[in-house]
């Protein structure tokens, strides 16, 4: 091998040429990144690994990507691997945010910096920021969708029957969604324009673990079950996609959706393209777009300030507070879509082409 390519293979390991274990971190150009992603099983997250690995090489980073399938320790794992390989800085999508106080005190041991993506790692310092979404938003943007379309705020006094569903319960995003949506949804909850026939409206009756599609569906065919044999169900707040596709073959066995039984309003997250063709085909009615390209760019910004000594920006730094500090975040803004404007923002805006919702 060439003095030149021998030289790039070690930096490649993270180690120099001189044979000497002093590391670029400073300049950071050719410093690698670690992403860790909790799951393939949904399409947003595969685009967020491969968004967020572009941003950074277009930077000159190096980067390793994994994917912890949903398995809380299979992602500790991961992140322990990577560090003991060497990484510079860490991008991590917590799978159960509770978990990784252990792992990130190693982090925090051999220098790294933590950025929290999406979802916020809970009970640890050593986070040192955070790029997200206005979760609270999310949900505001779910419930006074259902509001609207009801047509609740114009007046009509219903009452109309609504289910609510929630994501899963180790996810620090579940909470905000919620009580986002319920903002909108309490008040006419309260005055019994809308009513929960089965009584379920407690976060921690509602969540779906791991926000599993299937888990969805048993829950929803259950609640079709007991509370729906002699009424109808107007509205489902669903959190996510997954769960939505889920939510909607139970309704739809149950015959919505044909005859004379419409479908309820059902909401939605994450615009995949499952769900944006199921809005377009008249079944989900609604879901909230997250960009993730302009996530990826946050975070990916937020790792080359970190590695060149510069401060991130950021523009909250109240409102997450993890337990052990309150981590300064950079929050993006969701947009609510369904058939009448998803052309115009996710077509037009580049997210999608026409044909990949053909
Ligand atoms: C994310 C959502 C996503 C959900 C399920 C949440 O933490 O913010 O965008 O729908 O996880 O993957």
């Amino acid at each position: 091998a060439s003095a030149a390519s021998l030289a790039l293979t070690l930096t490649a390991c993270g180690q120099n040429s001189e044979g000497g274990s002093e590391e670029d971190k400073g300049g950071a150009e050719g410093a690698t990144v670690g992403i860790a992603m909790p799951t393939k099983s949904s399409e947003r997250w595969i685009a967020d690994g491969a968004n967020v690995e572009k941003e950074l090489k277009s930077k000159g980073y190096e980067t390793k990507l994994v994917y912890g399938e949903d398995d809380p320790d299979q992602q500790v794992s991961q992140i322990e691997n990577m560090i003991t390989q060497g990484v510079d800085a860490l991008i991590i999508a917590a799978i159960d945010n509770k978990s990784l106080g252990n792992v990130l005190q190693q982090a925090k041991d051999a220098d790294i910096p933590v950025i929290s993506y999406d979802r916020l790692i809970l009970g640890t310092e050593n986070v040192d920021y955070y790029a997200s979404f206005d979760n609270e938003k999310v949900g505001e943007l779910q419930g006074s969708y259902i509001v609207d379309k009801l047509g609740l705020k114009a007046g009509k006094k219903g009452p109309f029957n609504i289910e609510l569903f929630a994501g899963s319960n180790d996810d620090n995003n579940t909470k905000y969604f919620f009580s986002g949506a319920m903002k909108a949804l309490k008040p006419y909850m309260d005055d019994g324009r809308l009513v929960v026939r089965s009584e379920q409206t407690d976060l921690n009756q509602v969540t779906t673990l791991r926000w599993d599609g299937g888990t969805a569906q048993k829950r929803m065919d259950d609640l079709l079950t007991s509370s729906y044999r002699s009424a109808r169900v107007d509205a489902v707040l669903s959190p996510y996609d997954g769960i939505s596709i889920g939510i909607l073959s139970a309704l739809k066995s149950d015959g919505y959706g044909s005859g004379d039984k419409s479908m309820p309003v059902v909401t939605g997250q994450d615009a995949e393209v499952a769900s944006v063709k199921s809005i377009i085909a008249g079944q989900q009615t609604q879901t909230v777009y997250k960009d993730l390209r302009e996530l990826a760019k946050v975070a990916s910004n937020m790792v080359d300030a970190v590695l060149n000594d510069k401060e991130p920006e950021v523009n909250d730094t109240k409102s997450y507070d993890n337990g052990a500090k309150v981590v300064p975040a950079y929050l993006l803004q969701p947009v609510s879509v369904d058939k009448s404007n998803y052309e115009k923002i996710l077509v037009e805006g580049g997210y999608y082409t026409a044909d990949d919702l053909k």
